[in-house]
């Protein structure tokens, strides 16, 4: 079984969804085997978003991160890091397909309210960046 991690971002937070993002992810399939709601510190967003460090968007996005509480989040399923991406939607909700969570939910480009793993790899540091083993129950 696939494992992925995601984010309910500050935006979605702050307007209480997380009952209808956690419903949608659910409803399609997905088994949550870890779940915690924190607020980021801006060491942490910025550890956590290494990859983009250069981008010029790196500094709002990482603040951003960090404007109020997040719900992280594992589940797993049969390709689940794949089609959690799919469910989620491209990441500028004016580009998301009908029916993703981006497009019915997101505010704009930055405040997109999830996050998905994009890759294997990227998916096995992402779950152990915030969780422990020993927090993960499948
Ligand atoms: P994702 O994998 O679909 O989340 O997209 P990326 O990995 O490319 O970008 C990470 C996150 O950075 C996105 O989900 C957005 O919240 C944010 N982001 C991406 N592009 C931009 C941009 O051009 N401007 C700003 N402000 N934020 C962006």
């Amino acid at each position: 079984m696939e494992k992925t991690f995601a984010i309910i971002k500050p935006d979605a937070v702050e307007r209480n969804l997380i009952g209808k993002i956690l419903e949608r992810i659910e409803g399609n399939g997905f088994r949550i085997v870890a779940m915690k709601r924190v607020l980021l510190t801006l060491p942490v967003a910025q550890g956590f978003y290494h990859v983009h460090k250069e981008r010029p968007f790196f500094k709002d996005l990482t603040e951003y991160m960090c404007t109020g509480p997040v719900v992280l989040l594992v589940f797993e399923k049969e390709g689940a890091i794949k089609a959690w991406r799919e469910l989620m939607g491209a990441t500028n909700p004016a580009d998301a397909d009908a029916g993703t969570i981006r497009k019915d939910f997101a505010i704009d480009l930055e405040k997109n309210s999830v996050h998905g793993s994009d890759a294997r790899d990227t998916a096995a540091f992402e779950i152990s960046y915030f969780f422990s083993q020993t927090e993960i129950l499948s």
